[in-house]
């Protein structure tokens, strides 16, 4: 008998267990309010990465000059004479979006998956609520995976209007460039658009409540970073934690718990996600969650109760769409008696996409400095790469981590221009289990930034 799986959220969590469901042989319902691809492709990651895309320009173009190529006839800054059309690149921000959904619709389409516009909610033995414009259907599952998905935080003292005081899911509605913005929060989010921003030209603010920006990351890195950002003229305010925002006609207002105030045309608030499980029946269903409306999977993404999964966001355990992805797919393929490895986050690699880009994959410095794990470290240069002197690249590293003894490489951190891409060898070694040696060895590219990965490797070598 065919099994048939509800799947409740249409974000890489839910699409991905989709099709692999497909792909077993499996019936399957997608239930979504917003169009498939979810937040990570209507308003999270895929704009953010457009939008991106023309910040990585400008930071291109503002560094010709030094490569010999002037936009002008006079000499210059060649940056000061670059202006960034903001409606233009939001109209192509939210069609790529768009456009992105649709394929998403029509693979599903090709899979014979079923796409149900409409609320999802859990109803009794195994069946799932679907609610659309005051209509319900109530569908009959085998299996069901939650998928929902979270949303921006905002606090009640610093609440969104749409217009100055904005989300990172309202940002792509702005038509004029802001005067002065504020980022308030310095996690991946709050970093990303900060630095975005000033790429294309704007004043920008960055306030965060910790010491360094990107507090969860290797502090090498946020410390290249922040030397970047200021030193292109960004105010970071460290140690400065929001109380409130509010907004008199077009100037915004920042206090902080220390009673100081930053004022500006506009706000960004990036204060974090909650998860979309209110709701969602899960009590009624037995699906258990933690404090603060997780819910709690296995490393198959079992929750507590039988025959429901969740994937995702909504679980909280890493928010990332490569990371929801995998946890929807390994559902499946655990359902569907599939061979299934359980999900082991020491084998992500994720990336900031700052200008420098940070990118990681396995143990961390941290977890080394608190012996958490033992590993010989090397940080190497950007700035003595032979590639990187030719594209006048100066900020930026590769840091290896290696088992003392064996050499086998346990982590990695690169920053630099497409560190997203620079990573990977290192992740193939964390991954295969690769020797120091071994990574070495491979042949790179001269002259390439990946040579100082084969570079950094060398240098663990041990006789
Ligand atoms: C600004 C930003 C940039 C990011 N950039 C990256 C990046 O570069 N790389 C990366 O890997 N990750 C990135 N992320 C994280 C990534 O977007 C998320 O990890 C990813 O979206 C999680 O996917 P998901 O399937 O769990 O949920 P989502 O993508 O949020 O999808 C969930 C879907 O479920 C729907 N839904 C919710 N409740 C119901 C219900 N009751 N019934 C029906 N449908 C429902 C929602 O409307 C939504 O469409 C970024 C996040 C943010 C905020």
């Amino acid at each position: 008998m065919t099994d048939h799986i509800v799947i409740i959220g249409g974000g890489p969590g839910g699409y991905e267990a989709a099709h692999v469901a497909a792909q077993l042989g499996a019936e399957v319902t997608v239930v979504d309010t917003d169009g498939v691809g979810g937040s990570a492709v209507l308003t999270d990651c895929v704009p953010s990465k457009t939008l991106i895309a023309t910040s990585e320009l400008m930071t291109d173009m503002s560094a010709a000059a030094e490569l010999g190529v002037n936009f002008h006839d006079h000499q210059g800054d060649a940056a000061t004479t670059i202006s960034v059309d903001l409606a233009r690149v939001n109209a192509r921000v939210k069609q790529l979006a768009a456009d992105q959904s649709s394929d998403i619709a029509a693979r599903l389409d090709r899979d014979g998956v079923r796409v149900l516009t409409g609320r999802g909610r859990l109803g009794p033995d195994m069946t799932v609520e679907v609610t659309t414009d005051g209509d319900s259907e109530t569908v009959q599952a085998d299996a069901i995976i939650l998928a929902t998905g979270a949303a921006p935080r905002t606090l009640p003292s610093a609440q969104p209007d749409g217009e100055r005081i904005l989300t990172w899911e309202q940002v792509y509605d702005l038509t004029e460039v802001p005067e002065k913005l504020i980022v308030v929060g310095s996690g991946v989010t709050g970093a990303e658009f900060a630095s975005a921003y000033l790429s294309l030209g704007i004043d920008v603010t960055l306030v965060s409540s910790r010491d360094r920006v990107l507090p969860g990351e290797d502090a090498d890195a946020s410390a290249v970073l922040e030397d970047v950002l200021t030193r292109r003229g960004m105010n970071v305010l460290g140690q400065s934690r929001m109380q409130s925002v509010t907004r008199e006609g077009d100037t915004v207002t920042v206090t902080l718990t220390d009673g100081r105030t930053v004022s500006g045309s506009h706000c960004i608030l990036a204060l974090g996600s909650i998860p979309n499980t209110a709701d969602l029946g899960l009590e009624e269903a037995g699906v258990a969650t933690d404090e603060g409306g997780f819910i709690t999977v296995d490393r198959v993404s079992r929750t507590s109760a039988r025959g429901i999964y969740a994937a995702g966001d909504c679980t909280g355990v890493l928010m990332l769409a490569s990371v929801a992805a995998m946890q929807g797919r390994i559902a499946m393929w655990h359902f569907l008696g599939d061979a299934v490895a359980p999900l082991d986050l020491k084998k992500v690699s994720s990336n900031v996409f700052t200008s420098p880009e940070i990118a990681t994959v396995g143990w961390s410095q941290q977890a080394v400095d608190a012996g958490e794990i033992t590993a010989e470290v090397v940080m190497l240069p950007l700035a003595g790469n032979a590639r990187a002197k030719m594209q006048g690249v100066r900020d930026g590293f590769v840091k290896l981590f290696c088992r003392p003894g064996t050499g086998i490489v346990v982590g990695g951190v690169v920053v630099g221009p497409r560190a997203s891409e620079l990573i990977h060898p290192v992740s193939i070694a964390v991954s295969e289990s690769l020797t120091a040696d071994q990574l070495a060895q491979a042949f790179t590219v001269y002259p390439s930034m990946s040579g100082s990965i084969a570079e950094a490797a060398r240098r663990l070598h041990r006789v």
